[in-house]
């Protein structure tokens, strides 16, 4: 369902490394995502917020992006208009290759359902199922029955998140970390064509964050998935292949495998 769209920059002159000041590849390449001339504001008049102020932006199919920025940068309301949660203001977003302005909310709804996948901080497992009762969730709400496929990808799944051993268990007999790793299965399991991860190492330890991000770094490179995690933290976006930095709204750099210092930098120059 993904699309093949044209170079957003006819320069393609950019190096890998540090693009200032626009979050669109220079590259043709197989989009999973797209917003151009993105908005969201919030309230009227005085009391107005403009919490997105003109995004443009390109995410790859198959990499790992965080998106990093101060509190109230606009971190989250950029992953709720991309993921059809939030309506922007003026823009547009499309997702796999589809507008999501053209959908009504019902069409929306099967939308996400269907191509796009949720991690959040909260786990949001459901406590009286077995952890493989939660993973094969989406099939249930669906209403649609698992094909042979469907089951070759939970074990492939499984395996990648190494959960083959706990799948019996309930939420409450696993660790924050199992429990996460259930969720992002939960998410992987219908192979979306993006996941969105907001904050997914929030409630947990530095071990049990680390061992996260790098289960969903191999769900990016052995199951082809793309993700977008939004993140405060600097070694949650080390994991990651690109890191969007936003700042009041804007994307200011877009880095590819940025070391500390650089993120450090980025992160810094938006209050220059
Ligand atoms: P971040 O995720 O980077 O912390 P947000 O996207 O949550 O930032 O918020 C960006 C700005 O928009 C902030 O100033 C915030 O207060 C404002 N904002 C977000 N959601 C709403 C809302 N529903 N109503 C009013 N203001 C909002």
């Amino acid at each position: 369902m993904t699309q093949t769209l044209p170079p957003t920059d006819p320069s393609g002159t950019h190096p890998q490394g540090v693009v200032p000041h626009s979050g669109a590849r220079p590259t043709t390449t197989t989009l999973a995502a797209q917003a151009r001339g993105l908005t969201r504001s919030y309230g009227r008049g005085d009391a107005q917020v403009h919490a997105l102020r003109g995004v443009d932006l390109d995410l790859p199919a198959g990499r790992f992006t965080a998106v990093m920025g101060p509190s109230g940068s606009g971190k989250s309301t950029l992953m709720h208009c991309l993921a059809g949660l939030d309506q922007p203001t003026s823009g547009s977003v499309r997702v796999a290759g589809h507008d999501l302005a053209a959908m009504d909310d019902d069409t929306l709804t099967r939308f996400r359902r269907d191509h796009v996948g949720f991690v959040f901080q909260a786990f949001n497992l459901l406590p009286m199922l077995t952890a493989r009762q939660n993973i094969w969730l989406p099939f249930e709400l669906a209403n649609r029955r698992p094909t042979r496929e469907d089951r070759e990808r939970l074990d492939l799944v499984v395996q990648v998140l190494g959960l083959a051993d706990r799948l019996g268990h309930l939420p409450s007999e696993l660790s924050g970390g199992q429990q996460q790793r259930v969720a992002i299965a939960r998410a992987l399991v219908t192979q979306p064509e993006i996941v969105f991860a907001d904050e997914p190492t929030g409630n947990l330890d530095s071990e049990a964050s680390a061992e996260v991000l790098g289960f969903l770094r191999r769900s990016v490179r052995e199951l082809g998935q793309t993700v977008v995690m939004v993140t405060h933290e600097l070694d949650a976006a080390a994991h990651a292949d690109d890191v969007l930095v936003i700042h009041d709204g804007r994307i200011s750099a877009r880095l590819t495998e940025p070391d500390q210092d650089t993120l450090v930098a980025a992160l810094r120059g938006g209050d220059r």
